[in-house]
């Protein structure tokens, strides 16, 4: 079975977008992976169609209804009872390569996208919806979100990427930033191609791209090394940890 991958949204006409083309646009069109939208709106209740509400408390904004998206999430927890369904916003679990990769394995994934101030809290209390947040800033619709999420996945279904290795030695996946990349012509204002990557001797190669991850990492993305490292650091009893079971 395809990936099949469900979007709940007020404006469907934003997909496939942008994923429609490329790498993305060809899987979908050789049936790797199948999109479809849910227009929220077709389960509003009354007859101006109305999805959001005041805030309670007062406030900024309008906040989408909790009845309304129930009903939305219901028709399609229904439709796709395998799928995880995630709902885009600022307050959710971070996106990491790790999460692209769990939901990359599975059948598929719906995405509720949210729009004004956010979604009524209680629908996360009483549905089996993930939070997930791409970044610590604010988009103004979980559209762009769901894009993200679905590119990302995309790609790491079997048979999308050209070389199936492509993927291993990327950012994120050993915990560290992918070496730095060079192409020809081999002299360019000035600046040459590093001269190993030119020796064709592969240990070497290997060697200084392995320490040019780590350094760039270390410098760019400091709290990567972090994790990284407390992963790798033996607790101080020298006792097991408890995910190494
Ligand atoms: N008032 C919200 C807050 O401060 O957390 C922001 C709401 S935002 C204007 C409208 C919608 O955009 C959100 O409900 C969510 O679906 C989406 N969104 C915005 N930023 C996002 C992010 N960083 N990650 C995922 N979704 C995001």
């Amino acid at each position: 079975m395809p990936f099949a991958a469900t979007v709940l949204t007020l404006y469907p006409e934003m997909f496939p977008g942008p994923l429609g083309l490329s790498l993305a646009g060809r899987a979908m069109a050789e049936g790797k992976w199948s999109l479809d939208t849910v227009q929220i709106r077709d389960f509003a209740a009354d007859k101006h169609r109305s999805v959001d509400d005041s805030p309670a408390g007062g406030g900024a904004g309008m906040v989408m209804r909790a009845d309304v998206l129930a009903a939305a999430v219901d028709h399609v927890l229904e439709r796709r009872p395998g799928a995880p369904l995630l709902a885009m916003t600022p307050r959710g679990k971070p996106l990491t390569q790790g999460l692209v990769r769990g939901l990359a394995a599975g059948p598929g994934i719906s995405i509720l996208c949210g729009r004004f101030e956010g979604m009524d809290e209680r629908l996360f209390e009483a549905r089996p919806i993930l939070p997930v947040s791409i970044g610590d800033y604010v988009l103004s619709g979980g559209e762009t979100a769901a894009l993200v999420v679905l590119d990302a996945c995309v790609r790491l279904l079997p048979g999308v990427m050209g070389a199936a290795s492509s993927g291993e030695e990327e950012s994120f996946e050993t915990g560290f930033l992918e070496y730095p990349h060079y192409t020809r012509p081999q002299m360019w204002e000035g600046r040459t191609i590093p001269e190993v990557l030119r020796s064709g001797d592969h240990a070497k190669i290997a060697a200084w791209r392995k320490a040019r991850a780590e350094d760039d990492t270390r410098l760019r993305r400091p709290d990567l090394i972090e994790r990284h490292g407390d992963a790798r650091r033996p607790p101080p009893s020298g006792a097991q940890r408890e995910d190494e079971g």
